[in-house]
């Protein structure tokens, strides 16, 4: 049975209840994890408030070496960490070894940038006096994460959390916690205090509630959901409590009539259907050009076909499961809502069931035309193997539909017109514009959403920022 990391121990839930962590590909228990309580909540937080003494009397270099430490340690367990990801979240092993290396890439970034960190002189009108700007470490940090990238998601808060100088108590979704305790575990081998990270399990509703709740935490880094995060948005707002809050949204894909059309679907292909299209940056609505509508159609829908659902555990799967039931209802829901209103399944359309698929949570790569405006799959979130392609006569009109929707998080625009390409990155409303391009979650770009996508960014120098406080000191010299 997992136990939660607190204060350097593996400690049961003080109420001593579990669950069960279910394998999504298979429907069998992978493992029971304490049932977190506010109590168990509260003993993580005093840990890391208690760490912050020995915190404060380490240097930038050494946090920027425990980072380093922190690398070695996890790369030497790699292998492992990435089968434990995938029968928890359901994905490929080969994108959970993708994702651990790109968690480990987010620290390397950090574990660089510690001591970078600049204050400033300022000279002040007064005669002998000037002033100083100094970068201070906010205290305890709350990470609370997703379960559809719970390890490059948590690297994202420890990171900055640590390279500043804070002690964080990290909360995973509670259906992907595994690998998120050994991985914390092993992050506190590198030598930092006792206490500095720690991970509790359970529902977000007791043990992160208390998180955001609590007045010793001072700042807290969101991911998942638009609808939690403005709950949390709200208590932290009541607590005047510094808050970054990554949200969902509904990625536009633009393709004009000018793209590299080979490219672009390629593209389209991964930037749908990786993680199985449960990811907040996935291209989730595609506007294509209407004179090479067909074309690119010809290419794309090969393209989906190819992906075959398969054991997640084998080393050439490329689609897994879905990673739970919810979820998979929740597509099957939305596809069928756009098919129920005219739309065509160009690829799939259905769940699959019976033989490999009769346990798990499984659904078809699925390819949408036709699709009308206020569909459910185009008007939510979708959060699923399903993509809906529109015609669309110009770049204004596409513009125009991509910035439909309440979310605004990644875009992206396949053109070789560069004033299309610059209308688009000037226009379109998202905290990101890729131009004949997707993201690859580039650590030293700064990343976020606006709109109910979210507030504040990950990644980049920009992150470190919301891991400090900025204090102004005067100093007078008579
Ligand atoms: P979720 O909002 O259900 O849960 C996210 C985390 O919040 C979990 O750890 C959960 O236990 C916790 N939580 C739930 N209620 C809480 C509460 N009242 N107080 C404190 N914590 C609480 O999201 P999810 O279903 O796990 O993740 C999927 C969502 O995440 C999608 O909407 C996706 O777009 C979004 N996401 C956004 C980004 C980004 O960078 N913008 C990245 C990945 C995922």
């Amino acid at each position: 049975m997992a136990k939660m990391w607190i204060a350097g121990e593996w400690q049961d839930s003080a109420s001593g209840d579990t669950y069960d962590v279910i394998n999504p590909a298979t429907g069998e228990l992978v493992e029971s994890a304490p049932k977190g309580t506010r109590e168990d909540a509260r003993r993580a937080i005093d840990a890391a408030e208690a760490a912050l003494g020995a915190m404060a009397e380490s240097t930038a270099e050494q946090r920027g070496q425990w980072l380093d430490k922190m690398i070695e340690l996890v790369q030497a367990h790699k292998p492992e960490l990435a089968r434990t990801l995938t029968m928890e979240q359901g994905k490929p092993v080969g994108e959970a070894a993708n994702e651990i290396d790109h968690f480990l890439h987010g620290l390397h970034f950090y574990a660089g940038l510690a001591s970078k960190v600049r204050g400033s002189y300022v000279p002040l009108p007064a005669k002998g006096t000037y002033g100083m700007v100094m970068k201070q470490p906010i205290g305890v940090c709350g990470g609370i994460v997703p379960w559809n990238f719970p390890i490059t998601l948590m690297g994202t808060k420890v990171g900055p959390a640590i390279a500043a100088g804070n002690t964080i108590v990290v909360k995973p979704a509670s259906t992907t916690p595994l690998t998120t305790l050994k991985i914390c575990a092993l992050l506190s081998e590198a030598g930092l205090p006792k206490g500095a990270i720690n991970c509790i399990t359970g529902p977000g509703g007791v043990v992160g509630e208390e998180l955001v709740e609590n007045p010793k935490v001072r700042r807290i880094a969101f991911t998942g959901e638009s609808a939690t995060g403005r709950h949390i948005g709200e208590v932290c707002g009541r607590m005047l409590k510094r808050v970054t809050l990554e949200l969902g949204g509904s990625d536009p894909m633009i393709v004009c009539d000018d793209a590299d059309l080979d490219r672009a679907a390629s593209m389209a292909s991964v930037g749908r259907y990786y993680n199985n299209g449960q990811a907040c940056l996935a291209v989730k609505r595609l506007f294509v050009f209407d004179s090479v509508f067909e074309a690119f159609m010809d290419k794309l829908a090969p393209r989906v076909k190819r992906l075959k659902p398969a054991d997640p555990l084998k080393p050439d799967t490329r689609t897994g499961p879905m990673h739970n039931r919810t979820q998979r209802d929740e597509i099957q829901a939305q596809v069928e809502d756009a098919l129920g209103r005219g739309a065509q399944a160009v690829v799939g359309g259905q769940r699959l069931e019976g033989g490999d698929f009769a346990r798990g949570n499984w659904f078809a790569p699925t390819l949408l035309t036709s699709v009308p405006d206020d569909a459910r799959i185009v008007v939510e979130e979708s959060f699923g193997p399903a993509l809906p392609v529109f015609r669309v006569k110009d770049l204004d009109e596409a513009i125009e539909k991509a910035n439909h929707t309440e979310y605004g998080l990644g875009s992206s625009i396949w053109t070789r017109n560069l004033s299309h390409a610059y209308k688009a990155a000037d226009k379109i409303q998202a905290g990101n514009v890729w131009i004949n391009s997707l993201h690859y979650g580039y650590d030293e770009m700064p990343f976020g959403g606006v709109k109910a996508s979210g507030i504040g960014r990950e990644h980049g120098p920009e992150a470190l920022e919301y891991y400090f406080e900025t204090k102004g000191v005067v100093i007078a010299v008579s």
